[in-house]
């Protein structure tokens, strides 16, 4: 295979070579779970499971590591402020645990509708707090840490190159100092560790070794990876905007504890922007997420088609025009798909003219070319199927799985709705509830009236 991947560490093209026999080890950061995610976050997740998609059809075994972010995000990059969670806990009037669960719930619902494939592992930062607490004694121990009144500081002043995946230029900074700087020394610096505020209770803590309080963002990242993929892994991902703070600091708490950069691959996805009169900031409240599309007639899917159509390294544009365009060609695709009877086999041309796109760093929208290529060839039908079903292991877009819709409720529906009762009657109502959000996540509403549940469409 001859995968070729941008790596932002070198600004380069690089042939992608795993570091070791076994699994390629993929971590991606993941969701802040204070609200929903919106679709400009999901944007970054498709573009993952694209990455992941991609290495598994090219052989590889891939172990995929997405961290739940419960704790100690601030709502200032600068360690200012208030911590997402506890801040999202007051608007929410539930407590930080309550609102963790329910949106790594209402998260997981959005991945399953995008169809992106399941992680190995969803380690959350609050059951990994004795990890973190090791990682930053072990900084303590080899002189890269401080202490301020309001917590314990990683000192970038210790490593020269502090910043290389963003050509930080820290002389630059200093000059400027406009970062708010609190007792820090440097504006870099970043809190390992904060205490809770004295005389206050938080609804998160812990106790530490230098009082109590709560981790910073940047260490779960660094302790988590270490743990489940080792100190030195394949290939490491988030969107554009963790490369300046978020993931310098990962870099330089892995450089200075275990001495590597943690990844051999640096991926970047950039933004999703939306029209002016669309909001996707979370901390408005108001923003689109992949509900919103949902309650206007957009398939999940339709999304994932829409993000396929743009390469990972350059911005999106999303408005009303765009995704109505990314449903119609995706119903075009599925009925076209639906018209074709099965028992051909792939066309090995077709195969080797996507499989070099796509390895040629993600070129997903010259894939999507030679699908639709494929739709208006003249090769038998059936070959076309096959051929299809192939690119579908990179695609995600389940055609397969795509019926033409009467007035009739779907069997895939209707039998979420049949496994939500089944769960209701045995009393577990975790599950049952999670069904809930899948089904509303499809687009499809449940009421339990006197003559048991009725399913009904959202607002589409
Ligand atoms: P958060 O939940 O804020 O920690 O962000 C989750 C992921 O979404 C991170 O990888 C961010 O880099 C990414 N992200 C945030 N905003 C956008 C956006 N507008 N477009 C694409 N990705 C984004
Ligand atoms: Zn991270």
């Amino acid at each position: 295979m001859s995968l070729v991947l941008h790596d932002t560490w070198s600004r380069s093209l690089r042939p992608f070579v795993p570091l070791r026999p076994g699994p390629v080890g993929l971590y991606c950061c993941g969701p802040t779970v204070y609200d929903h995610a919106h679709i400009g976050n999901l944007r970054t997740y498709v573009f993952e499971d694209l990455l992941r998609r991609v290495l598994e059809f090219g052989g590889h075994e891939v172990r995929h590591v997405v961290n739940i972010t419960d704790v100690g995000h601030l709502v200032s990059d600068a360690d200012e402020g208030e911590d997402k969670m506890e801040k999202g806990s007051r608007r929410a009037g539930e407590s930080a645990w309550a609102i963790a669960e329910r949106f790594t719930a209402a998260f997981r619902a959005d991945w399953r509708a995008l169809n992106l494939r399941e992680p190995a592992e969803w380690p959350r930062a609050t059951d990994h707090i004795p990890e973190q607490l090791a990682f930053i004694a072990e900084l303590e121990r080899k002189g890269f840490t401080y202490r301020t009144a309001d917590g314990i500081y990683f000192d970038t002043s210790k490593q020269d190159d502090y910043g290389h995946l963003a050509r930080l230029d820290k002389a630059g900074l200093r000059a400027g100092q406009r970062v708010a700087m609190g007792d820090k020394r440097e504006a870099t610096d970043f809190a390992l560790w904060k205490f809770s505020p004295p005389g206050a209770q938080r609804q998160m803590e812990w106790d530490s070794p230098w009082g109590r309080g709560f981790p910073g963002w940047h260490i779960e990242c660094s302790a988590m990876s270490a743990r489940y993929l080792g100190p030195w892994f394949d290939i490491h991902c988030g969107g554009e905007d963790h490369i300046g703070v978020h993931h310098s600091n990962e870099i330089a708490q892995t450089q200075a504890c275990h001495g590597t950069r943690l990844a051999n691959f640096w991926l970047h996805g950039h933004f999703l922007t939306l029209d002016d009169d669309l909001k996707m900031s979370k901390s408005d409240g108001d923003f689109v997420r992949l509900q919103t599309l949902v309650d206007r007639g957009i398939d999940p899917l339709a999304y994932r088609y829409l993000c396929l159509g743009a390469h990972y390294r350059s911005s999106l544009r999303f408005n009303e025009a765009a995704i109505a365009g990314a449903q119609s060609a995706l119903d075009r695709l599925r009925r076209a798909y639906a018209g074709w009877p099965e028992g051909g086999a792939a066309d090995a041309s077709f195969v080797a003219r996507f499989r070099a796109e796509v390895e040629q760093d993600l070129n997903l929208p010259r894939g999507l070319a030679v699908l639709w290529e494929l739709v208006r060839s003249d090769l038998p039908a059936p070959t076309r199927r096959a051929t299809a079903d192939v690119f579908e292991a990179v695609l995600g877009l389940g055609l397969a799985e795509w019926r033409e819709e009467g007035d009739a409720v779907p069997e895939a529906i209707a039998a979420l709705a049949q496994e939500r009762l089944e769960a209701r009657s045995a009393g577990d109502w975790a599950r049952a509830d999670r069904l809930r959000e899948d089904l509303r996540a499809q687009g499809w509403q449940v009421e339990d009236g006197a003559a048991g549940p009725r399913l009904s469409r959202g607002r589409w």
